[in-house]
C-alpha cells in the first residue's frame, strides 16, 4: 500500500517537471518570436562620419545590437513567473559577465524623486554657444532651467542674460582629452557641491526628456552604486592603466558613451571622489590616457568594481537615430542630431516643422513632447 503510494506520488512529481518544463520551453519560444519580431531585432548602425577621438578609440564607428526591452511586468500566472526567472537569470548572467546590465523602459518607482533631484551637466564649448545651445535653451532647457548646468570655457554674457547656471571651467577650448577631462572635472565637482541625488551629463547636441529621465532614475536608490547610460562600442575597451613610471597594467571595461548622456547616483559619486574630485580626474584620465567618458568608466568599472547599467533609451549620433520608432520618441531619455555617411542623422518624424526648417528635429520634438509651447503649431499630425 505505502509502496504503491510513492509510486504514485513519484509518478505525479514527475508529471508536474514534465509539465513546467513544457510550459517553460513554449514560453521561451514566444519570447524569441517576440524578439525577433519586435523593437528588440532592431540593429543600430553606428555612426562612420565621427572621426573619433586621437587614440581611435572612443566613439568609434560600431555594429550594435539592441537587446529587446525588459520591461517590469507584475507576475500573473505561472508562466509570467517563469519567464521572470529565465529573465532575471539573463541578468545575472549578465552581471557576472563582462556585459552591461541591460534595461529597455523605467522600472517602477523605487524612490520618490523629482526633477529638482536631478543635476544635468551640459558639456559646450564657446564656438556652439550660438550653433548649439540655442537650440537647447530654446526647448528642453526653457523647462528646466534651475536643474540644468551649462559648462563651457569662454564668457558669453548674451548667454548668462538667457539661463542662471552658466560655469565658465576656464579648461582649454579644444576637443583634446586634456580640455575634456577638464570640464568633466568640473562638472563632478559641482555636482557634488550641489548636494543633488543623481549626477547626469549630456553634449550640446543631446536632446533630455526630462520626464522620462526623472521617471527612470526614480526606479533605483540613488545611495547605492548606479551608473547607467549606453556604451558606443560592443565590447569593453581595452586600456593600459599606468601603475608607476615604467610599469603598465592592462585593464578593460564598459564605458557608457559621453555622447548619448549617462547617469550617476550620488552615492556612488562620493566612493569616486579618490579619483575624481579636485585635480584628481585630470590625474586619473592621464594614467589610462584616455578622454573624459571611458575615465568615467575606468573609475566605475575598473576601480570601483561597479557595473554598467545599459539603457537603450540614451541615443548619441554614433548610432543610425532613424531607426528610432515614431512611437517610440516619447518614452526615450535622450536624443541626439548629427551626420552619418556625409548625410543628416536625426530622429525620423513628420511633426511641427519641416526637416529643413529643424534639421535636429528638436524643435519638432519639443512639440511634440509640451504642445503647449507657445511656438509650437496647434493641430500637427505626427
Ligand atoms: N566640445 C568641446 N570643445 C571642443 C569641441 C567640442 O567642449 O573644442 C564639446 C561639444 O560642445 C560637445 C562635445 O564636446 O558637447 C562633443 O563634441 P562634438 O559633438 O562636436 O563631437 P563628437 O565627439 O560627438 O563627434
Ligand atoms: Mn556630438
Amino acid at each position: 500500500m505505502l509502496k504503491s503510494c510513492g509510486r504514485k506520488l513519484l509518478l505525479f512529481l514527475v508529471g508536474c517537471m514534465f509539465t513546467c518544463l513544457l510550459v517553460l520551453m513554449a514560453d521561451q519560444q514566444k519570447r524569441q518570436v517576440e524578439d525577433l519580431g519586435g523593437e528588440g531585432g532592431r540593429r543600430a548602425l553606428q555612426s562612420l562620419a565621427s572621426p573619433g577621438e586621437p587614440e581611435g578609440l572612443p566613439r568609434q564607428p560600431q555594429l550594435q545590437e539592441d537587446e529587446p526591452g525588459l520591461a517590469p511586468r507584475e507576475v500573473k500566472s505561472f508562466t509570467d513567473y517563469f519567464s521572470k526567472l529565465s529573465r532575471g537569470r539573463r541578468e545575472a548572467q549578465d552581471a557576472g559577465s563582462l556585459a552591461p546590465r541591460r534595461e529597455g523602459t523605467p522600472r517602477p518607482a523605487l524612490e520618490d524623486i523629482t526633477a529638482q533631484d536631478v543635476f544635468i551637466a551640459v558639456k559646450t564649448t564657446k564656438k556652439f554657444h550660438k550653433a548649439r545651445l540655442e537650440l537647447l535653451l530654446d526647448t528642453w532647457i526653457s523647462r528646466n532651467r534651475d536643474l540644468t548646468f551649462i559648462f563651457t570655457d569662454g564668457e558669453d554674457e548674451e548667454l548668462k542674460k538667457r539661463t542662471a547656471n552658466v560655469i565658465n571651467t576656464n579648461c582649454s577650448a579644444a576637443h583634446s582629452r586634456q580640455a575634456l577631462s577638464c570640464k568633466m572635472a568640473v562638472e563632478y565637482d559641482k555636482f557634488i557641491e550641489s548636494g543633488r541625488k543623481w549626477f547626469c551629463h549630456v553634449d550640446d547636441d543631446n536632446y533630455v526628456n526630462v520626464r522620462t529621465l526623472v521617471k527612470l532614475l526614480s526606479g533605483y536608490p540613488h545611495t547605492q552604486d548606479i551608473y547607467i547610460g549606453k556604451p558606443s562600442l560592443d565590447r569593453p575597451i581595452q586600456a593600459t592603466e599606468r601603475i608607476s613610471e615604467n610599469k603598465m597594467h592592462p585593464v578593460h571595461f564598459w564605458f557608457a558613451t559621453g555622447g548619448a548622456g549617462f547617469c550617476i547616483s550620488r552615492g556612488l559619486a562620493l566612493k569616486m571622489s579618490p579619483w575624481a574630485s579636485g585635480g584628481h580626474f585630470m590625474s586619473t584620465a592621464e594614467k589610462i590616457r584616455l578622454p573624459d567618458d571611458c575615465t568615467i568608466g575606468y573609475i566605475i568599472e575598473s576601480v570601483l568594481g561597479v557595473k554598467l547599467i545599459r539603457s537603450n533609451l540614451f541615443h548619441s549620433h554614433l548610432e543610425n537615430l532613424h531607426q528610432v520608432p515614431k512611437t517610440e520618441i516619447h518614452k526615450q531619455v535622450t536624443l541626439s542630431y548629427g551626420m552619418f555617411e556625409n548625410k543628416r542623422n536625426s530622429i525620423h518624424m513628420k511633426g511641427a516643422f519641416s526637416a529643413d526648417e529643424d534639421p535636429s528635429r528638436f524643435r519638432s520634438i519639443h512639440c511634440l513632447l509640451y504642445p503647449d509651447t507657445p511656438w509650437c503649431p496647434l493641430n500637427v499630425v505626427y
